[in-house]
């Protein structure tokens, strides 16, 4: 296992920003990552878990150590009836997971199809699209809990499942590296179709009854459509998390503006669209130079090329002010910045 110093993190972070890690490591097997943390923690080195990059804004310069996780492998491990239990190696890329699925006939993921990233992230937002959440599947995952040291396994009670949202992002950022999750999906389909236009793509090819695949390929396409590719557009996905307001707050708003879009959430509380916010706010297709905000989804910002951190951050505060002074609303942002 190689400790690099002076690493360029550039090409891996999907908003393509340029950066460098003091140190940088990739480990394959668990004894090579306790290693790699405990010199860390002699050193005083503060540690950055790295996945795809695609949910992280980087500064220029990153001190410390930087993890990227090696290791591989999904496997069948129990089969019960429909059911199938599988457990993924956290650096597994997230679509590919969802196509093997598919190929084997196991269902449960195909909503989530494109999201960008790798396994062992996907627990820290709870990822979501299209009326699926990672939790929907998800049994128990394995971690290295670096408050404890030792391997610890946490089932879906244990880990605070919320709307984009987990205690890996909250009270516990950092203290678990996950190292493998496990997922129960079905061999009977059960397609989920109620979200965001996907039923009306689907029946505009004629198909009402679609199977796993069919729903699979209209997400992608949909998606496609919509959402700029990191490897042509940097980006790190919806920029400003959905803000959720009381049914008061959300009556008055939906007075003043009508065609508002929102969604009633849990008893008492309304999901409005950010992105439907930045666009009436007057930001879509927004050019600032090096940085804009895409003019095909309002909610995604994007690097034009040389952007940086600061740059970014210049415009997504105002947004957040002219968002706030149009609607009274708050949008907090999604990625994570580092170093914070
Ligand atoms: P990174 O960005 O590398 O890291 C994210 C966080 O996870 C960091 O805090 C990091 O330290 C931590 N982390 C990474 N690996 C581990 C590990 N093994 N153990 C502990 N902590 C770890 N998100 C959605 O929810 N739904 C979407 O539909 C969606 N669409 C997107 C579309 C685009 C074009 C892009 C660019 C992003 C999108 N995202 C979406 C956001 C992003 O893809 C997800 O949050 C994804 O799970 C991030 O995975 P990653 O491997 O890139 O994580
Ligand atoms: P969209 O379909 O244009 O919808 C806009 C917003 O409305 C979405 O954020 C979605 O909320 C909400 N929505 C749509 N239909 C809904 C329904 N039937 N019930 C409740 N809420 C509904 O959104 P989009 O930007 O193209 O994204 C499509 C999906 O991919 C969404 O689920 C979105 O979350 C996900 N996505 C996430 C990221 C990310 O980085 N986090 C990036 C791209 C796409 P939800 O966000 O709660 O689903």
């Amino acid at each position: 296992m190689t400790l690099f110093e002076n690493y360029s993190l550039t090409g891996l972070n999907t908003l393509g920003f340029e950066a460098t890690a003091e140190r940088f490591s990739r480990p394959k097997t668990l004894p090579q990552l306790i290693e790699l943390l405990a010199l860390a923690d002699t050193n005083g080195w503060p540690v950055l878990l790295l996945g795809g990059g695609s949910n992280l804004i980087l500064s220029a310069w990153v001190p410390g150590l930087v993890i990227q996780l090696a290791n591989s492998g999904i496997e069948c491990v129990a089969q019960q009836g429909e059911q199938v239990i599988i457990e993924v190696a956290a650096a597994q890329g997230w679509h590919s997971l969802v196509e093997y699925t598919l190929e084997q006939g196991w269902f449960g993921l195909e909503n989530m199809a494109l999201i960008p990233g790798t396994v062992g992230a996907a627990p820290i937002q709870n990822i979501g699209a299209y009326g699926a959440e990672l939790k929907d599947c998800f049994v128990s995952l394995t971690a290295w809990d670096r408050e404890q040291q030792q391997r610890v396994t946490l089932e879906r009670s244990q880990c605070d499942f919320g709307y984009r949202w987990s205690r890996f992002k909250g009270e516990d950022a950092g203290r678990f590296v996950i190292w493998s999750v496990r997922f129960a999906l079905s061999t009977t389909a059960a397609p989920e179709l109620s979200y965001g236009g996907v039923a009306d793509y689907l029946a505009r090819q004629g198909i009402n009854e679609p199977a796993p695949q069919q729903v699979f390929s209209a997400i992608c396409d949909i998606r496609s459509s919509k959402l700029p590719d990191p490897a042509t557009v940097g980006n790190a996905g919806s920029f400003f998390e959905n803000p959720i307001i009381p049914q008061s707050q959300y009556g008055a708003l939906k007075a003043k503006f009508p065609a508002l879009v929102a969604f009633a959430d849990q008893p008492g509380l309304y999901k409005l669209a950010a992105g439907w916010l930045i666009d009436q706010a007057g930001w879509k297709g927004y050019n600032a130079g090096s940085v804009g905000v895409y003019d095909k989804q309002a909610l995604v910002l994007v690097n034009l090329g040389g952007g940086d951190r600061e740059q970014l951050l210049t415009l997504a505060a105002d947004i957040q002010q002219s968002v706030r002074d149009k609607f009274g609303v708050a949008l907090q942002i999604e990625p994570r910045q580092y170093p914070a």
